[in-house]
């Protein structure tokens, strides 16, 4: 599954110029059993299988500096830009994907790991949250993005609201033109244009982060 999206765009060509690398471990490799077993039955009932502690303790003892170790969770800290700005300070993180229904509590307690959410919806294992988390982490390091600091600035959630309208050309395209002012060379116009439509966007689709700011 690894490096899957992460092999592409501007993530992809900063691991070929090792801005940032990765390794993986299969938690297979500390498995029980010559089965392959990692899971067990739930102590107290229930259906679906959780993930045993002797294996997956074993599979981070086996990580030279594991640094911080991130689970990722439903039950998680939703991520958000703020967080990622965080997390891009430590120079090695660790990221536990789950599978079945989850992780025995007592390796959350035990290295006192921090459990992150993509979002509010099941996935069937953390490896692609993984992705999404690196992806967005990677993005913001230095000589990733060619418009510079410039290109993660200017974004959603950076600028305290949502993007604005974006265009490119043709300038007209089936008759739709281009707002006038972003053809008016006027950078004053233009940011108070961006600003304005920013806000409305913001307003109107997520005022939770107006309430934030
Ligand atoms: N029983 C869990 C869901 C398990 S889904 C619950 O009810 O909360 C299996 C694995 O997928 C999880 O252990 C987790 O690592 C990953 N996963 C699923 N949804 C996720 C989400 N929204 N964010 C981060 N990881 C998620």
């Amino acid at each position: 599954m690894f490096p899957g999206t992460l092999s592409g765009g501007v993530v992809g060509r900063a691991l070929e110029k090792k801005i940032w690398s990765y390794d993986t471990i299969n938690i297979r490799d500390f498995a029980i059993n010559n089965y392959g077993s990692v899971d067990d039955e739930q102590f107290g009932g229930g259906a679906g299988m959780v993930m045993r502690p002797d294996v997956v303790g074993n599979a981070i003892d086996s990580i030279k500096n594991p640094g911080k170790i991130i689970f990722f969770s439903p039950r998680g800290k939703p991520l958000n830009q703020q967080m990622v700005h965080e997390y891009i300070k430590n120079d090695t993180i660790t990221l536990l994907c789950g599978r079945y229904e989850g992780l025995d509590q007592r390796v959350i307690d035990e290295y006192d790991i921090e459990e992150v959410s993509i979002g509010d919806y099941v996935l069937s294992g953390g490896e692609l949250a993984a992705q999404v988390f690196v992806d967005t982490a990677v993005r913001l390091l230095d000589n990733v993005l060619g418009g510079g600091l410039d290109s993660t600035q200017n974004e959603s959630f950076e600028i305290g609201g949502l993007e604005w309208p974006l265009y490119t050309r043709p300038s007209v395209w089936r008759g739709h033109k281009v707002p006038e002012v972003l053809l008016s060379g006027h950078h004053g116009n233009i940011e108070r244009w961006r600003k304005q439509q920013s806000d409305e966007i913001t307003k109107e689709r997520r005022p939770d982060l107006i309430k934030e700011n």
